[in-house]
């Protein structure tokens, strides 16, 4: 079977002129299996935002290839890499990133409707979602009258919408307290397993990175196992 992302010798730097070249990538090889949940572990600036957004096809990188699915994506145009994003890959931030001015339950039936789905399925979908990670009573509620861990649950429901393959989070409970941050992750790695999608979570709790399958650390650009 294809692997649901694989990375192979992926580079990138930015450029700010030459005496200030940054180099992030270097390198970097990844094979994620259908089903497998990964950690992304690295200090901050070490090139976990960067990496992501690369697989995430947000990003292009400078050398390198990106398989989704076993499908090549790095020479793709934009329309065929928006579809990719929007049908095969579920992304999360730290911060939730929902609009405002929606409710919950429209923030997950909206990326539905851009993929064509009738509108009916869409709300059945987004209901459902809801209740498996506990916010059947916040459906209609905006994105303000919910918690930060409320809100970040509906970010993954979001997510997980168009039902992808794969989910990438950058550092998805970060911007929790402590306490929440257990919960709100236990959450997310059940919806995962439920769904059978790969995941490459980057995490800086060195705690939750230990109830992935596999813990990844960044070194010198390069993607290294623990
Ligand atoms: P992490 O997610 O591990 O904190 P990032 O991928 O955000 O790391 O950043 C890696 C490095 O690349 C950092 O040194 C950062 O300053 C640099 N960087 C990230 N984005 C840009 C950009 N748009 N322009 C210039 N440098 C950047």
């Amino acid at each position: 079977m294809n692997d649901a992302l694989r990375l192979e010798g992926i580079e990138k730097g930015y450029h700010l002129g030459k005496p200030n070249e940054i180099r992030v990538l270097n390198g970097a090889d990844l094979a994620l299996a259908p089903g497998e949940m990964a950690a992304l572990v690295a200090p901050s600036g070490a090139g976990k935002s960067t990496l992501l957004h690369i697989a995430g096809l947000l990003d292009t990188a400078d050398a390198g290839r990106v398989l989704i699915g076993g499908e090549e994506m790095s020479g793709k145009g934009d329309r065929a890499r928006t579809r990719a994003r929007r049908q095969r890959i579920g992304f999360v931030y730290q911060f939730h990133h929902l609009l405002p001015e929606f409710t919950a339950a429209e923030n997950i039936v909206l990326p539905q409707l851009a993929d064509g789905t009738d509108p009916k399925i869409a709300r059945a979908r987004a209901e459902d979602l809801l209740g498996r990670v506990g916010l059947s009573h916040r459906l209609d509620h905006r994105p303000a009258e919910m918690s930060g861990g409320e809100q970040q649950r509906t970010a993954f429901c979001r997510a997980l919408a168009n039902a992808p393959s794969l989910l990438l989070a950058d550092e998805p409970t970060g911007n929790l307290d402590p306490g929440s941050s257990d919960t709100v992750f236990d959450t997310l790695v059940a919806l995962v397993r439920e769904t059978g999608m790969a995941a490459l979570i980057a995490t800086h709790n060195l705690e939750l990175a230990g109830r992935m399958d596999r813990v990844l650390r960044m070194q010198e650009g390069r993607l290294v196992a623990t």
